[in-house]
């Protein structure tokens, strides 16, 4: 089997490859290495080899993990979906939540972060049923509602797309998220940034790319196909 760090190796290379293609500079992208049900060693092997963002998806898992690792260097970003009796502990290991998908997400942040916390407004470009976030014609209104909390950061958006076989598919999905930031941005909405967009995963990274993304989250093509069973330290 590769190892992380020739996975990592590779990534970076089709992300550079990607930026090249696009006529993006190549630091105009950031990888997050999504680390959820791998073990504290499979971190440090990426941090070895110099991979210092990271994202998790469970608070239950990221509160044994993180504080273990101790690395003042490493930054980790939450990507799944926050439960509200979590939100406390999320704001406190986490330096951004990918992930916000409602309102009641929101308030509960508001009340609960003693700091103003960096989000991205998760939307759900793809209208799947099962997935959260808020739809495309709705961004527009809860921005207006986000924006006037003062513990939200808000840097931009956020999805996650239907997984398919071939990457092409994900493209107008793509599309349609950076048009969304695009049309956001020319509110001007005070106190709303649209600088991040967070798309791609293992199987289309390179496309979210070549569509406008800042952060690619990447799991299986780094750490290896996820563990099925729960986490255990
Ligand atoms: C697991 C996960 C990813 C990455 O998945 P891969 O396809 O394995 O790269 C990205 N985003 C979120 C929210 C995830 O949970």
């Amino acid at each position: 089997m590769a190892s992380i760090t020739h996975n990592l190796h590779q990534v970076r290379h089709q992300i550079r490859e990607a930026c090249e293609r696009a006529g993006r500079p190549v630091d105009s992208v950031r990888l997050l290495a999504v680390s959820k049900t791998k073990p504290v060693s499979c971190i440090q092997e990426a941090v070895a080899a110099d991979q210092w963002l990271f994202g998790e998806n469970r608070v239950q898992e990221a509160r044994l993990k993180i504080p273990q690792l101790a690395l003042p260097k490493a930054a980790f970003h939450f990507v799944g979906p926050l439960q509200r009796n979590k939100v406390k502990e999320a704001v406190a290991l986490f330096q951004m939540i990918e992930s916000l998908d409602s309102l009641e997400l929101a308030e509960e942040i508001q009340r609960r972060s003693p700091k103003a916390m960096p989000v991205l407004v998760q939307v759900n470009v793809g209208r799947e049923p099962q997935k959260r976030g808020f739809l495309p014609e709705q961004l527009r209104e809860a921005l207006l509602v986000l924006a006037e909390m003062d513990k939200l950061q808000i840097k931009g958006l956020m999805t996650m797309h239907p997984l398919t076989d071939n990457g092409e598919n994900s493209r107008p999905l793509f599309r349609h998220l950076a048009d969304l930031a695009q049309e956001m941005k020319l509110l001007a909405i005070p106190g709303v940034e649209m600088e991040e967009l967070s798309m791609g995963m293992s199987r289309d990274f390179t496309i979210a790319i070549q569509e406008g993304a800042t952060l690619v989250r990447v799991a299986s093509a780094i750490f290896g196909p996820p563990v099925q069973k729960n986490f255990l330290p």
